[in-house]
């Protein structure tokens, strides 16, 4: 793992209400910040920290939107100007123009004198990227395998399949995964471990993950009607 330098910070920041976890990184040097898939609600929490640590915010990274997801990137547009960035093809609720910046697979993002790569990883939705900066990976729900059986057809399991083992198990072992949603209860984990904790549903080959998938997208409808209410959406 590369330290930190004092003057970089990546912290998260969790919207209580939606589970969702955002993170902030800080260019403490430069005076300047991004945001990955801020939580809807706190946008206020995350103004507050820009204005303590005189930060400009530049852009918002969105690892991917669902249909029914508020827009709720309202008011951190409106008080810092920051680009909105996202996948080509992806929803960009009410922003547009120089505002908006669609970007694909190799893409590369600056902010302060630091790096951040682009990787399309789409199967929990058609449009999920990944965000990989030094050693440190933001991915989303890539890895909610359970939650991409909803059956809204926003997923596609060979996609998913080939994201993960393709485009993201091919990064160093070494590399830290931070979700979008905790992955059984962890904020973090290495890219090691994942592959452990994901070899029963992945290291069947691609056929039998897509058998499994479509299992759970039939199962799961029956299970959330069994519980009394929908399962949550992530
Ligand atoms: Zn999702």
């Amino acid at each position: 793992m590369i330290p930190e330098s004092d003057v970089m910070q990546c912290e998260p920041v969790e919207g209580h209400a939606s589970g969702l976890i955002g993170y902030l990184l800080s260019d403490l040097a430069a005076g300047l910040a991004v945001v990955v898939d801020p939580p809807c609600g706190q946008a206020e929490l995350i103004l507050a920290l820009l204005a303590e640590r005189k930060l400009q915010l530049t852009r918002v990274l969105r690892t991917h939107r669902h249909a029914a997801d508020p827009d709720d990137c309202t008011l951190l547009f409106a008080r810092t100007g920051a680009e909105l960035v996202i996948a080509e093809g992806g929803c960009a609720g009410s922003v547009a123009g120089e505002r908006l910046r669609r970007v694909g697979n190799g893409a590369q993002l600056t902010f302060g004198a630091e790096f951040i790569h682009v990787l399309a990883t789409p199967g929990h939705t058609p449009a999920c990227l990944s965000y990989l900066w030094r050693d440190r990976l933001f991915c989303g729900d890539v890895f909610d395998l359970g939650a991409c059986a909803v059956g809204d057809n926003e997923a596609d399991p060979a996609q998913l399949f080939d994201s993960i083992t393709r485009d993201i198990f091919t990064l160093p072992d070494r590399t830290l995964v931070f979700p979008a949603h905790p992955i059984r209860g962890r904020r973090v984990v290495t890219l090691a471990e994942l592959k452990v904790r994901c070899k029963s549903m992945l290291g069947r080959g691609r056929d039998a993950f897509i058998t499994e998938m479509a299992f759970r997208r039939l199962t799961r409808p029956a299970l959330a009607r069994a519980m009394g209410s929908s399962l949550p959406r992530k």
